[in-house]
């Protein structure tokens, strides 16, 4: 079978040669635990020291304390969200969160919680205005997504601090930083926020792997009782062999620069192809290189143009992998997008390793298959 062309790498990417690499070597050979006492498990437990040291460098921490490991980012999104909402007030959280979050907080609603959803605007970004008559001095916690996944939009983060310092201070915030991570160049202590996520399996990592930044671990809740894994803070033996791939899968600056020009000259073929054959439209502007959500218009249905290139081997999304099979998406909706464009839209994410002739030729496929599907008019 042909390797299929994949595009949906922002619901996960390919683990790389490295990384598989490091995984298979601590599993087979050095599978020790790191809280025995052996000589084998404190080489391991150094090594994951050395990893964590590795994750606060890259993501401008300035204790490698804050790091705490876990098993995703939707681990790590709940563990922030419980210990941001301990003391009673209002909480705060966009519109555009993961239902990791946004779950969580329906739930904090439902239990009888003061929880208020910020609008987004038309671009996919959270509406300043609206947070401001939001956010007070009861506000506790406060939670914005960093780039979303379903568009790509990424938040004005130092306008959110600003809003958040001086009308409400005692907040805590959380960033969900999963599609930010090894994207965009950031340090979480230039940001300061309290608590920011990230996941191996969306950076070439492997699946199961979540880190939790928290500025003060003291505030964290404990979602599990057991073990005294993780400075106490997170019991369950670590998924030793995929946390030591993290040092294999982040990158630095400069790295992070060169991929994120590869991606946006992906994005931009991709793009040029289809709008020249196309009424089509971009549902986020200014939004990350990796990911571009497009409406193919009506009435052709994203899962259906989804399903067609997927018989032609050519892998794209529909929205966030873990709301799929939901109707609609709650997403493109807060945007104030109307029902047929949302639910003619599909997501197209890029990894460094898509090449330009993948794009063309999957951009060339969309086109096609939008006009088997008999519904586009040709530009005139
Ligand atoms: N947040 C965002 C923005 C995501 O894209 C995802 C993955 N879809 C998650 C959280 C959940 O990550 P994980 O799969 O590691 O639980």
């Amino acid at each position: 079978m042909n390797k299929p062309i994949y595009l949906d790498n922002a619901a996960t990417t390919q683990i790389s040669e490295k990384a598989l690499n490091t995984f298979s070597l601590f599993s087979r050979e050095m599978f020790y635990n790191p809280s025995s006492s052996s000589s084998q498990s404190i080489l391991i437990k150094n090594k994951m020291e050395e990893a964590r040291e590795c994750v606060a460098k890259a993501i401008g921490a300035s204790n490698k304390k804050q790091i705490i490991f876990t098993s995703g980012a939707t681990e790590s999104n709940n563990i922030a969200i419980a210990s941001g909402t301990k003391r009673k007030g209002e909480y705060v959280f966009s519109s555009g969160e993961h239902p990791s979050v946004f779950q969580v907080a329906k739930q904090l609603q439902q239990n009888g919680n003061v929880v208020h959803f910020c609008p987004l605007d038309a671009h996919g970004c959270i509406d300043l205005d609206a947070l401001k008559v939001l956010l007070n001095e009861n506000t506790m916690f406060l939670s914005t997504i960093f780039v979303n996944n379903e568009t790509g939009a990424i938040n004005p983060l130092k306008e959110i601090f600003e809003l958040k310092k001086t009308l409400a201070p005692k907040a805590l915030w959380h960033i969900d930083g999963v599609q930010a991570l090894n994207k965009i160049l950031f340090s979480v202590s230039e940001i300061g926020c309290d608590f920011m996520t990230f996941s191996a399996h969306k950076i070439h990592g492997p699946k199961g792997v979540g880190i939790l930044y928290a500025k003060q671990v003291e505030k964290l809740s404990k979602l599990f009782l057991g073990g005294e894994q993780e400075n106490n803070l997170r019991a369950g033996t670590e998924n030793v062999p995929g946390i030591l791939t993290l040092p294999d899968i982040l990158l630095n600056s400069a790295e992070i620069l060169k991929h994120q020009n590869h991606v946006a000259a992906l994005k931009q073929e991709f793009e040029r192809i289809v709008y020249e054959h196309l009424e089509v439209s971009s549902n986020a502007n200014n939004a990350s290189p990796y990911i571009l959500s497009l409406s193919v218009g009506a009435p052709i249905q994203g899962e259906t143009l989804q399903r067609l290139l997927d018989s032609q081997g050519i892998i794209i999304g529909t929205g966030s992998a873990c709301s799929s099979k939901k109707s609609g998406n709650r997403v493109l909706e807060a945007m104030g997008i109307n029902k047929q464009t949302m639910l003619s839209s599909v997501r197209i994410s890029f990894s460094y390793f898509n090449t330009l002739e993948e794009i063309a030729f999957a951009a060339n496929a969309l086109v096609q298959a939008c006009k088997q599907l008999k519904v586009f008019g040709e530009k005139s």
